[in-house]
């Protein structure tokens, strides 16, 4: 979309200046004037009193727009392995290319990973695009932003997805600015018109009060980050080929302007909730943040991790990482336990895709119960030390 001012109409009476939030209006000869920092976003317009600005497809975008083909997924690696989203954006992305008749590709940054294509054609892949070299072995937002830039200039991807990681979150907003193009974060759901192939991003908006749907419907490629563990995982097959396709990479000095000299690992990323296939999480029916410890002797008896509702993260008692939530980690285990958790709808929105909930609550009223497949009404310092006793019993 092209936004232009219309000399004839336009008065000079300056009101669409204080309303550009980039800049883009300057005044010559008493004229509105709008220059290249202007994004089209379009605020200016019903600034004006004289409807002296409009907004245009041009002739050039609308042809532009068909030239954009397949779905693209950003394959996150880190430390050579691909992050486990990636293969959840895969099962997505296979689905709307399917509904659209296009191909489903990967596109991986890093250093010596050539192995990692493989990977990527097991799950689902038929294209990898591969870049490969030392500045890319760890992220950096200059030379990953460059080298896929470059990439969706010559390739024209219609769709890409990426994982609302770190750097998902970091990287696709400095792409979507170079393609000129929009982004929806934190997307939870996405479907497809297969007519005209605009995807319909939904998204948590207003502090989860209401859902969202985003659609991009005039610029290409169509850009949204998904939330971790929301989608079903892509299938693997590892005898699966592809074509893998070579990405140029060539750094000039002071391109890439940040150094990493280390990584520290958080305790997010050593505990990961979203593939926990066991998770016992606790509320504010623990009482004390010591109450965890019985909770850890559990999910250790049983192989699993201890998640939190946000109250007990908002009291301090457990890292942010252990939030599981509308607001934490979307989880789906085999087992979830929750004890002491009341069953707000924020913490539901999270964990309910669970295989099995079991709830511990002293509260027989407790709305966790309307989600659970079993439900133990009691103190849970009685409750999980008999269920330990017993598990100990079988072995
Ligand atoms: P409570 O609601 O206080 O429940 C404690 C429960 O423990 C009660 O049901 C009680 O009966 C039971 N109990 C007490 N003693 C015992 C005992 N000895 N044995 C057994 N049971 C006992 N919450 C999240 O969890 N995740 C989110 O991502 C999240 N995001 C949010 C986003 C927004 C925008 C907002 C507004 C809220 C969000 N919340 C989230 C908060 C949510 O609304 C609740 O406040 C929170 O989940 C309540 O935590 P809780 O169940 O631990 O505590
Ligand atoms: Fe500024 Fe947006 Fe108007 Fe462009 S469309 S001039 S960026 S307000
Ligand atoms: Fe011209 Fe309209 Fe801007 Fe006033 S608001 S300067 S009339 S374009």
């Amino acid at each position: 979309m092209a936004v232009r001012v219309i000399i004839e109409k336009c008065i000079g009476c300056g009101k669409c200046l204080k309303n550009c939030p980039f800049d883009a209006i300057t005044m010559e000869n008493k004229i509105a004037v709008i220059g290249d920092a202007c994004t089209s976003c379009g605020s200016c317009l019903d600034s004006c009193p004289k409807d002296a600005i409009e907004q245009e497809a041009t002739n050039q975008e609308a042809k532009d727009l068909s030239m954009y083909q397949g779905v693209w997924v950003f394959a996150e690696q880190r430390e050579g392995k691909i992050m486990p989203v990636v293969v959840e954006l895969l099962g997505e992305g296979k689905k709307l290319a399917a509904e659209i008749g296009t191909e489903l590709c990967a596109v991986v940054c890093g250093s010596q990973n050539e192995n990692l294509a493989a990977e990527l054609f097991a799950y689902g892949a038929e294209k990898v695009y591969l870049a490969d070299a030392p500045e890319l072995e760890k992220y950096t937002t200059d030379a990953y932003t460059k080298v896929i830039n470059a990439a969706i200039i010559q390739y024209k991807p219609e769709i890409i997805l990426f994982g609302a990681t770190h750097i998902g979150r970091d990287l696709a907003p400095c792409l979507a600015v170079k393609a000129n193009t929009g982004l929806t974060a934190d997307c939870t759901k996405l479907e497809i018109d297969p007519d005209d192939h605009k995807i319909m991003q939904t998204r948590p908006a207003f502090g989860g009060n209401l859902m969202a749907t985003i659609v991009c419907p005039n610029n290409r490629p169509q850009m949204s980050t998904v939330r971790p563990g929301v989608m079903d995982k892509a299938e693997y097959q590892p005898n699966r080929k592809g074509e893998v396709i070579r990405l140029a990479c060539s750094f000039e000095a002071g391109e890439i302007r940040t150094k990493v000299l280390e990584v520290v690992k958080t305790m997010a990323e050593t505990i990961s909730l979203t593939d926990a296939e066991i998770i016992v999480s606790g509320g504010m029916g623990l009482g004390k943040q010591e109450g965890f410890d019985l909770l850890k002797q559990l999910a250790d008896k049983l192989g699993g991790n201890v998640g939190a509702s946000r109250a007990c993260v908002d009291a301090g008692w457990i890292d942010h990482c252990c939030q599981v939530g509308q607001t934490g980690t979307t989880v789906k285990p085999k087992i979830y336990f929750a004890c002491g958790i009341s069953g707000a709808i924020q913490h539901i929105a999270g964990m309910q895709d669970s295989d099995l909930i079991i709830a511990i609550n002293k509260n027989e009223n407790a709305p966790i119960f309307e989600v659970a497949d079993f439900g133990i009404v009691g103190d849970l310092y009685q409750v999980i030390p008999a269920v330990m006793e017993a598990l100990d019993k079988i072995g």
